[in-house]
């Protein structure tokens, strides 16, 4: 989408700070960093929100799945532990329309539920 932020750092054609980068996911660190350590995880593909995957987009979930876990592995945070977080639409507090998942961690967060 040619107006959607995240598509145009996915395209690099918008500066971010990388940590991990693969054929179809881009991992980097968030502009404004709600914890010690706070990176964004999205797929190339503009898909909208969790609303809009489709079972076409499963594998490429997974692939979503898996650079979080080693996103968190490179930072140092795998061990300790961290907090996976996709916001969805109004309520759930979601600004930008490009699925995203933040990776928190590297301080002990507090709790959300449970
Ligand atoms: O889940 P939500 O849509 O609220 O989160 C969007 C996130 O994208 C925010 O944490 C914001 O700081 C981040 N962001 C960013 N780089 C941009 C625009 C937004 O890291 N250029």
């Amino acid at each position: 989408m040619s107006d959607c932020i995240f598509c145009k750092i996915a395209a690099g054609e918008m500066p971010s700070n990388k940590v991990l980068e693969t054929e179809n996911v881009l991992v980097f660190h968030d502009i404004a960093p709600a914890a010690k350590v706070h990176v964004l995880v999205i797929p190339k593909k503009h898909i909208a929100s969790l609303n809009d995957i489709t079972e076409e987009d499963a594998s490429l979930m997974g692939e979503v799945l898996l650079a979080a876990k080693q996103a968190a592995e490179t930072l140092g945070i795998a061990d300790s532990g961290y907090r996976v977080i996709n916001n969805i639409g109004s309520d759930g507090g979601q600004v930008v329309h490009h699925i995203h998942f933040h990776v928190l961690g590297g301080e002990k967060l507090g709790a959300l539920v449970g």
